[in-house]
């Protein structure tokens, strides 16, 4: 297997890239921010309880997301691969993770992450806003939150994998299709 983690801030393009490196791959795309959308779609237990979290740009507790990774790792045997995206958010999720691939001889192969200047993802966080219909998009204050818990909580992800040296940083400004081109050949140098 090659396990893929795309990483980087709100509003980076994790998502654009992930759709374009599943269909180039054929990864599993695991990405917790859609598995938790389609919770709240679907009225769960778990999606009421993430929902108010969400909307204030604040994590999920990392309990509820390492459960639902567990169960999606578990119902996905044989797959090639997986890219996680939106997943670690914590250095608590990035150890469970570890933990749970280990428990299935696996590993977090390669980090990608994408760099993007603070004053951009604002913007695309708006833009992105007037056709998601995601409620988290449209509010600045929680844009604001959603950075800063992302400095606060999310950038020990990167220095978790950094010392196994497993991290790759790459530009995120640019067009779709150069940022995609960069994310492979990372990947295609790794022989996947
Ligand atoms: P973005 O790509 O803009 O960062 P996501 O779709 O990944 O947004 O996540 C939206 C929201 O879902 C986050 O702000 C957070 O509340 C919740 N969420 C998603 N993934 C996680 C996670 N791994 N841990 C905790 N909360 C999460």
């Amino acid at each position: 297997m090659f396990n893929l983690i795309l990483f980087g801030p709100p509003g980076s393009g994790k998502g654009t890239q992930s759709e374009k490196l599943i269909s180039k791959y054929g990864f599993k795309h695991l990405s917790t921010g859609d598995l938790l959308r389609s919770e709240i779609a679907n009225q769960t237990k778990l999606g009421l309880e993430a929902k108010s979290f969400m909307d204030a740009g604040q994590l999920v507790p990392d309990a509820v997301v390492i459960g639902m990774v567990d169960a999606a790792i578990n119902s996905n045997k044989g797959v090639y691969g997986f890219l996680f995206d939106g997943f670690p958010r914590t250095k608590a999720q990035a150890v469970a993770l570890d933990h749970l691939l280990a428990s299935h001889e696996e590993k977090i192969d390669l980090v990608l992450a994408l760099d993007v200047p603070e004053d951009e993802l604002l913007q695309r966080m708006i833009g992105r806003a007037k056709t998601s219909g995601r409620s988290d998009d449209a509010n600045p204050e929680v844009q604001k939150n959603r950075i800063a818990v992302y400095k606060n909580e999310t950038l020990a992800v990167a220095d978790h994998y950094s010392q196994f040296d497993r991290v790759v940083t790459l530009n995120g400004l640019g067009s779709i299709d150069d940022i995609f081109s960069s994310l492979s050949k990372e990947i295609d140098a790794r022989g996947f």
